[in-house]
């Protein structure tokens, strides 16, 4: 993941965890100078051995480069290339500098964009606003559209928070209905506060309980009518993982170290969450990039996710998909006392568990090389019956969705 303009951003989220890592580097112009992006450039592709290999660009906020940069990218890029190698480009941007001329050129040369959008107007504008503090919710979707006509590849980040955290599935219908979104990841914002207090993270972090139940109200509205149309990457993750297979975000992994972030000046850092000095791995100037990679440092900062995780995440349930989430997030204490679990753990075992069935479903559909979209023919008939028996169910009766709860206090409180 590189940053070319640092941590120098056009917008001002109350929620940005990388504004403050401009302070880093207080006489810097914050902009990657033109040899070193040619150096970088060398030194990625000579590092891999995969025939397609991807650059990642992030920032703060990449396009303040001007297209200008990414052109001259591209030409480093196509100077560099080893024959037979197929190379790739990612962005993440806030999206309100997109026009015509950036979206001609993503399309051009097959960029991936992600762009950050926080669902309807009210709930996107609560954080995301710029530096005059107004809001950007009509200058993200303008992007967003000048993204769709150009045809350019692109997924939608939302971070859930404070704001939007009872409002999951309000967010999901907004972008797949009202955006036409098919690709979406939800990030949780876990927020610390500077100085350490009772409650470490600010109000305007998510809950771990209401992180969980924002994705399950998700899950329940996908799982009846979005398998196989819209990707939620939790879900995709969730469900490699229930199939065997490594589920391709580093959160989730056993160990991590290999999302290293590198700055403007060519500072490689252990992760894009720990840039900060103890997590400084080298410069790409002194230490060639595939030595830091493979650094003791960097080895031992991936191998402390697993290596750290508490007896209580061991012996957990659901820990073959969880792995204890990211070691940003892990400061509260477990039951027992022991530091280290994770300060969202009650919605990811919330989560995982709830969808235990439908992924144990859609697994095994997999395993019989089936398509695990035939689980909305199942949940349609299961509603079905199920709105057959409510039907017939009296007030004092136990409800016969299963909650253990009197009817009259479960689905009997509402229609189905
Ligand atoms: S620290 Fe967290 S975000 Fe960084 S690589 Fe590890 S799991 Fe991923
Ligand atoms: S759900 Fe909680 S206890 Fe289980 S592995 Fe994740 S963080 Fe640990």
């Amino acid at each position: 993941m590189t940053k070319p303009r640092g941590a120098i951003c056009n917008l001002d989220c109350a929620y940005c965890y990388y504004l403050a890592k401009e302070r880093l580097y207080p006489d810097s112009d914050h902009r990657m100078a033109d040899n070193l992006l040619a150096e970088y450039t060398r030194q990625f592709i000579e590092a891999q051995t995969a025939r397609e290999i991807t650059f990642t660009w992030q920032g703060g906020e990449p396009t303040l480069m001007g297209l200008d940069f990414f052109q001259q990218a591209i030409r480093y890029q196509q100077q560099y290339r080893k024959p037979g190698m197929r190379l790739q480009n990612s962005l993440q941007t806030n999206g309100v500098l997109l026009d015509d001329e950036w979206c001609a050129f993503f399309k051009a040369y097959d960029f991936l964009i992600g762009i950050s959008l926080d669902g309807p107007r009210a709930l996107h504008d609560h954080y995301r606003v710029d530096k005059g503090g107004q809001p950007t919710f009509d200058r993200v979707l303008r992007g967003v559209r000048f993204l769709q006509q150009h045809g350019v590849e692109f997924n939608v980040l939302t971070t859930v928070h404070a704001a939007n955290e009872n409002h999951g599935l309000e967010v999901y219908r907004f972008l797949r209905d009202e955006v036409g979104i098919r690709y979406i990841q939800f990030i949780p914002i876990v927020e610390h506060l500077e100085v350490q207090e009772a409650n470490p993270v600010t109000a305007r972090s998510v809950s771990g309980a209401g992180y969980g139940r924002f994705l399950i109200d998700v899950f329940e509205e996908w799982v009846r009518h979005d398998v196989g149309q819209v990707y939620v990457q939790m879900f995709d993750v969730a469900l490699a993982a229930w199939v065997g297979d490594a589920p391709g975000l580093c959160v989730f992994e056993e160990t991590c170290g290999a999302a290293l972030a590198m700055e403007h000046t060519g500072d490689v850092y252990s992760c894009d969450h720990f840039v900060e000095p103890q997590h400084l791995v080298g410069n790409i100037v002194d230490v060639p990039l595939s030595a830091i990679a493979v650094s003791d440092q960097q080895r031992a900062f991936g191998a402390a996710k697993r290596d750290s995780l508490p007896r209580y995440c061991r012996d957990c349930s659901v820990r073959f998909v969880c792995h204890g989430g990211c070691p940003k997030d892990r400061f509260n204490v477990t039951p027992d006392g022991e530091a280290g679990l994770n300060y969202l753990c009650a919605g990811y075992q919330a989560f995982f568990e709830h969808i235990r069935p439908a992924m144990e479903y859609m697994a095994a559909e997999l395993t019989r090389q089936r398509p695990p979209a035939s689980i909305m023919v199942t949940m349609a008939r299961r509603d079905a019956e199920l709105r057959e028996r409510l039907a017939h169910t009296g007030r004092n009766d136990p409800c016969p969705c299963g909650s253990g709860l009197k009817f009259k206090k479960c689905h009997g409180r509402r229609v189905m």
